[in-house]
């Protein structure tokens, strides 16, 4: 059987057509441009949530919150559960995603949820170590009895600046009939993260580093995709942050860290999340919805304010630039998932919650900012999106000062390194904490990687006190050891599609794919 919230559809069409589970997982992104969402958000019951869900592992909690979405013809019990068990057996902490409780003692109630130790040490690991086994189970499903020539296949192509190329790689590895090529700027990324992408040995796994900047990179990804010939022979795939799957395997710390911080008890809870493409903010928005009892979702962003711009105006603008700060995973201009709350507050505010209408009302959005850059929504959609959502805007200056003050007041554990995008939601936690001025509140910040992936920003904040060191206290044995490893680059002599074209058809001949 299959129910409403298995079947999928795209954000902006306003007709009939529906996907499955598995179409969405590998096509990513709609043809019309819109993101696929599941129209109906399942019900979980307050008995079934603090009766039975409380005592979960974090691996029976994913399954239980999955099987909502994904339905048993599509991925039977017993391989859903393998493909969960396998996807989070690679991280360092045996409840995945551990919360740090009450790091500034007991009268602040601030929790810092550590999404972090996975193969990359960044949170994007949540969400592309399960998303690499799916890609592979799906393709061998549909492999099984077929001759090698006929073999469905898939290239993945991104760019990087840094910190989501190695979680894809990472994710992607090893893995059968996939490929994984990831472009980045020669020069402009910290030897750590080149270290962490290019000493990878999978034979399937090809990182180019492109004379050029990094949006040169993602120009000649861009093109690729839209290069039909070339598509058609590679199947082209990309793992980027509009991918369904991801989001969907992010509600489970959702759920998890509430439990872990109330004790399996329902109380107040609010969650405060450095957002940049809204991909993580928007899981904690399906938990919400689902049922779990959280007060309020807290946006936090940096200089890069598009978000917060929005709740405070209810207008949608694009700037003109992107500003460069020290939690460069949040440096966006847009943030590409958050069309998908928009069309659920579009549904929600329509008398009948008629699915197609809230697409052709999205579709209308998503052309104006094309073209002129904005959008302005309606009091009423502007109310909705308040209901469950607050934000906060945090500077450079303030996300050092964060770093700084951390370290110093912290008592579990004393002298706790935040690195800079967490920075940014434990400052906004602490105004908030400030503002309510009520201890009944607990607050849950999401810590979104290590410090050591950070150096530049973590020691200008911490150079200055003489207890410190970044090689004793931050970098951990396994990243140190990484830079006697045999590093696999490919050099591109020019940021040129066709150059880039050449060398993944060379590439992929030389790993039979
Ligand atoms: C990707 C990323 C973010 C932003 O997450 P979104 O889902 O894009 O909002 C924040 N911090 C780090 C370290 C990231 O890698």
């Amino acid at each position: 059987m299959i129910t409403p919230s298995q079947v999928y559809r795209s954000t902006r069409s306003s007709d009939e057509k529906t996907y499955s589970f598995e179409d969405v997982v590998i096509q990513g992104l709609a043809t019309d441009g819109g993101l696929f969402l599941p129209p109906v958000i399942p019900q979980v019951s307050q008995e079934t949530l603090f009766g039975k869900w409380a005592k979960l592992s974090f691996q029976d909690l994913a399954f239980e919150i999955m099987r909502l979405y994904v339905s048993q013809d599509e991925i039977p019990d017993a391989d859903l559960k393998e493909l969960i068990t396998r996807s989070y057996s690679t991280f360092r902490s045996s409840k995945v995603t551990p919360l740090a409780k009450n790091v500034t003692g007991d009268k602040e109630n601030l929790h810092v949820l550590e999404l972090f130790h996975g193969p990359t040490y960044a949170f994007k690991d949540v969400a592309l170590q399960f998303l690499g086994n799916l890609f592979e189970y799906f393709l061998q499903r549909t492999n099984k009895d077929l001759p090698q020539e006929q073999r469905k296949k898939i290239t993945v192509v991104g760019a990087t600046s840094g910190d989501t190329g190695s979680a894809a790689i990472h994710g992607l590895r090893g893995k059968k009939d996939v490929s994984v090529f990831i472009l980045y700027p020669t020069g402009r990324i910290s030897p750590l993260q080149e270290e962490q992408m290019t000493t990878v040995p999978d034979k399937n796994v090809q990182t180019l580093s492109v004379k050029g900047t990094f949006d040169m990179c993602q120009d000649i990804v861009k093109a690729i995709f839209g290069d039909k010939e070339f598509n058609t022979r590679h199947n082209v795939g990309a793992v980027n942050s509009i991918n369904w799957a991801r989001i969907l395997s992010q509600i489970t710390y959702y759920f998890y860290s509430y439990f872990q911080a109330t004790g399996g008890k329902s109380e107040r809870v609010k969650f405060v999340v450095p957002s940049g493409n809204f991909g993580d903010m928007l899981a904690g928005y399906f938990a919400k919805k689902m049922g779990l009892p959280i007060e309020k979702l807290v946006i936090a962003t940096n200089e890069n304010d598009i978000l917060d711009r929005f709740l405070k105006t209810g207008l949608y603008e694009r700037s003109d630039e992107v500003a460069a700060t020290y939690s460069p995973a949040m440096d966006i201009l847009i943030s590409s998932n958050f069309e998908r709350f928009l069309w659920y507050l579009a549904l929600e505010n329509l008398a009948q919650g008629d699915a197609l209408k809230a697409g052709e009302i999205c579709n209308n959005w998503f052309h104006q900012l094309k073209t002129t850059g904005k959008f302005l929504v309606d009091k009423a959609i502007l109310e909705g999106a308040s209901k469950d959502f607050a934000s906060e805007r945090v500077s450079n200056s303030e996300t050092l000062d964060t770093i700084k003050n951390m370290y110093q007041v912290s008592e579990n554990p004393r002298h706790y390194i935040l690195d800079p995008h967490t920075a940014v939601g434990v400052c906004a936690t602490q105004r908030l904490i400030a503002a309510d001025n009520d201890n009944s509140i607990k607050y849950i910040s999401l810590s979104t990687a290590h410090p050591a992936k950070f150096a530049d920003a973590v020691n200008k904040a911490l150079s200055s006190f003489d207890s410190y060191s970044f090689e004793r206290d931050v970098l951990p044995e396994e990243l140190k050891k990484l830079s006697v490893l045999d590093k696999k680059i490919k050099l591109v002599e020019r940021a040129d599609l066709k150059l880039v074209e050449s060398i993944i058809d060379e590439e992929c001949s030389k790993m039979g794919l």
